[in-house]
């Protein structure tokens, strides 16, 4: 994993732009196809290793403020420039994408349909989840249909969960999650520190711990500290991938490129390429998200044995959706507001995270400066998330009546929920979509995007195990 020292090895099988996500388990799905395929990846940070993000604090010496420029007032964006890309800063929350979410334009008449379904992608869902040793309850199957159990256990719920849970089963179910519920080969048990983007115990699965399959492969080679400016696309097929290493500049050539970048930083290399389909950047997106408080009689909170413990659907789908984006509840086993302050009464408390669904909009977009900058234009969210914030707070009080409620108090709207999504949505017809169901570029045929950027649509959940599972589909189907 050295900083580049010369184009020493030719000609790869398999060039990768980014190492998140997306990339690697679009490799991982590759090799097992192709075991002997060569494989490079190009990654813009270096490798910050677990011990020196515990040690300094943060996931990256770059900071990802600083690679985009965007117009005062718009939209805060978060994620992480280095090997390994945001395995290392997320918290490891892993529900999978709800199957109306694949069909909201069939269902509800808005957004648009995703080109696959859920049934499509469960069996990649099941190969991600093993990869990650996602843990999770059987109770979730109800909402979530699966095939195959999760491979670790649920974690312990609190006592507010517990609850909930009595009263609405079909509802409320234990969070799924990649922060180990009971140690494993890779990662001891998560022990509810609730400092998951640098996990101090190394509990979250992350590039370091869960992909040393890659790492100790000779037939991959990672060349950090090359960012990718630019990809030379002759006729459409790219032939090469430029980039730069310090003051040097350097190209790498290959028969199949993937393209992970980030949802701003990838169709901002396509621009720079002159690759420009009308849609390349447009419609960036990603939730609305806010924090609230129920302050509890007489019920003692916070005996889970994780940072968040249990999801809530209630709010998620319906009919509602053809009006206002669904919500989903994470109930937290952490106190980001301080406990309460009255004598004896400190743990009667549940700090909740409700995350609504946003609309992409056209207008909102990612864009590059003369100079190369990506810029990033995102003025305000959608009326649809908007109301969905409105109706979702007036909701909370059925969704939270089984417990016993003394009042509930709005704390904060998020700036933002570090999920980048949707800036090169993929569909089957060229006019609406940049990418094809196979995530292939509808116009350059040897490039595959991966990552969040391909979400034609924005659901309220998390997106990192549907990349996975996007990314294991599109390398089995290509390789
Ligand atoms: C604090 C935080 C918490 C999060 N928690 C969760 C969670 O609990 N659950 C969840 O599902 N999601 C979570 N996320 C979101 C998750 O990180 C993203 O959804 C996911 O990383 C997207 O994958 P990706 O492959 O699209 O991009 P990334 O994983 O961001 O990978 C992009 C890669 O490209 C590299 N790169 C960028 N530009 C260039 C270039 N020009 N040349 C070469 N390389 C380049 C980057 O360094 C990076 O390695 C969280 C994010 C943050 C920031
Ligand atoms: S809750 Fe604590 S132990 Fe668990 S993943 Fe987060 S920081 Fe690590």
């Amino acid at each position: 994993m050295d900083d580049h020292q010369g184009n020493k090895n030719g000609r790869f099988d398999l060039v990768v732009i980014g190492s998140g996500f997306g990339s690697l388990f679009f490799i991982e799905g590759f090799l097992k196809k192709r075991p002997r395929a060569r494989v490079l990846v190009l990654e813009r940070g270096r490798h910050y290793t677990h011990g020196w993000q515990v040690q300094h604090g943060r996931n990256s010496d770059i900071a990802h403020e600083q690679t985009f420029r965007s117009p005062e007032g718009h939209k805060q964006w978060n994620f992480t420039i280095g090997l390994g890309g945001g395995t290392n800063c997320w918290h490891g929350t892993t529900p999978r994408l709800h199957p109306s979410d694949f069909r909201t334009r069939t269902l509800y008449g808005v957004g648009q349909d995703w080109p696959l379904t859920y049934n499509d992608l469960e069996p990649y869902y099941v190969a991600a989840e093993r990869k990650m040793s996602i843990a999770g309850g059987p109770e979730m199957a109800a909402i979530l249909p699966r095939s195959a159990p999760f491979p670790l256990p649920p974690h312990r719920m609190t006592a507010v969960d517990r609850v909930m849970l009595k009263a609405q089963p079909e509802f409320h179910v234990p969070v799924a999650t990649a922060r180990a519920s009971v140690g494993t080969t890779e990662r001891p048990r998560c022990c509810a520190m609730a400092r998951c983007t640098v996990c101090p115990m190394d509990a979250k699965f992350t590039f370091d711990n869960g992909f040393r399959n890659l790492r100790e492969n000779p037939a991959v080679e990672f060349r950090v500290g090359c960012e990718v400016t630019h990809l030379d696309v002759v006729n459409g097929t790219v032939r090469t991938a430029t980039y730069r290493s310090g003051a040097r500049e350097d190209e790498a050539g290959g028969e199949l490129f993937v393209l992970g970048a980030n949802a701003i930083h990838s169709p901002a290399i396509l621009l720079r390429s002159g690759v420009r389909h009308p849609l390349t950047g447009v419609g960036i997106h990603e939730k609305v998200a806010y924090s609230v408080e129920i302050l509890l009689n007489g019920l003692d909170n916070f005996d889970g044995s994780t940072i968040t413990t249990a999801i809530n659907y209630m709010l998620y789908d319906g009919a509602f959706r053809k009006e206002h984006g669904g919500a989903v509840i994470y109930f937290e086993n952490r106190w980001p507001h301080g406990l309460r302050r009255e004598f004896g009464r400190w743990r009667q408390v549940a700090p909740l995270t409700v995350v609504v669904e946003d609309l992409p909009q056209d207008r909102n977009r990612v864009e590059v400066d003369p100079d190369g900058m990506p810029r990033v234009l995102h003025e305000r969210v959608s009326d649809y998330a908007t109301l969905g914030v409105k109706r979702s707070l007036a909701g909370l009080a059925k969704v939270v009546a089984p417990l016993p409620v003394e009042r509930i108090e709005f704390r904060a709207m998020w700036p933002t929920l570090s999920h980048i999504q949707g800036s090169l949505r993929m569909g089957a017809d060229p006019s609406s979509s940049v990418v094809d169901p196979k995530q292939v570029h509808h116009s350059v045929r040897n490039l595959v995007v991966v990552g969040s950027a391909v979400f034609p649509s924005c659901s309220c959940a998390s997106p990192s195990l549907s990349v996975a599972a996007l990314s294991l589909r599109s390398a089995e189907l290509l390789a």
